[in-house]
């Protein structure tokens, strides 16, 4: 759903409001930026993300101001960018990135039940390792006592992506400047043992591999 506040204003076309374009950043990225304000101030706090269906979930140290605050009910959004490649245009005013987006607003609830705690700590650890939450010793109660769990729904969001080269002004085409693009990739490498010993390394880790949102060019 789009609301007047998730209206992306400065080049509409490259926005999107399909659900399934915001999934495929969010399941993609890695962490997000979660934003909140606190005495007027605002605040952007990097964190990891998990998604199951349309619910976002996040975790943190239950002592947290982002978790304390994200669990009151207050308004937050929470942002996931994807850099796609640097755009070098013959301008300064054209030099760009390529990039898919998604903004998630909403206010977060707090994941008390237990049976829900488990499926968002077995999202978030999938999230960062996927394939690990089968594969790794359970929290404890003490850990789960110290650990904070939030929900977003996916109740408003906004998509936008920027693919493609440079986009000159007319004058600027005949410039001597090189033009073009530097594709970006995040490049995970092979997965090192903590310590001698341990065996092969797990089929999910090698190779360490992320759903792919696609979409890139
Ligand atoms: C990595 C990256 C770098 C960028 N660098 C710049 C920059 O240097 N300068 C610049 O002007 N713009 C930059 N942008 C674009 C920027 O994110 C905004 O889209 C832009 O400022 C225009 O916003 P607006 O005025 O249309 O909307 P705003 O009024 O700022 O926002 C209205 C609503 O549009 C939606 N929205 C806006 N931007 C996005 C987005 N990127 N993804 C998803 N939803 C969005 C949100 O729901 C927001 O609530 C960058 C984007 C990315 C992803």
């Amino acid at each position: 759903m789009t609301t007047g506040r998730m209206q992306i204003r400065r080049k509409p076309t490259r926005g999107s409001y399909e659900l399934a374009d915001a999934l495929a950043v969010l399941c993609e990225g890695l962490f997000g930026h979660l934003a909140f304000i606190q005495d007027d101030h605002p605040y952007c706090i990097p964190m990891v993300h998990g998604m199951v269906d349309e619910t976002l979930y996040l975790h943190g140290s239950a002592a947290s101001r982002a978790c304390r605050i994200a669990g009151s009910g207050a308004p937050l959004c929470f942002t996931v960018t994807l850099a796609d490649g640097v755009v070098v245009a013959k301008s300064m005013v054209n030099s760009s990135l390529n990039y898919r987006s998604c903004v998630v607003m909403g206010a977060g609830r707090p994941v008390t039940d237990p049976d829900e705690i488990t499926v968002a700590y077995h999202a978030v650890v999938d999230s960062l390792i996927p394939g690990r939450s089968g594969d790794v010793r359970a929290p404890t109660d003490r850990e789960l006592k110290k650990t904070a769990f939030l929900a977003m729904t996916l109740d408003e969001f906004s998509v936008k992506a920027r693919h493609g080269g440079p986009v000159e002004e007319a004058e600027d085409v005949g410039l001597p400047h090189w033009s073009g693009v530097v594709p970006a990739r995040i490049v995970f490498g092979a997965a090192e043992p903590a310590m001698d010993g341990q065996g092969p390394v797990p089929p999910y880790l090698d190779p360490y591999v992320r759903p792919d949102g696609g979409n890139r060019s």
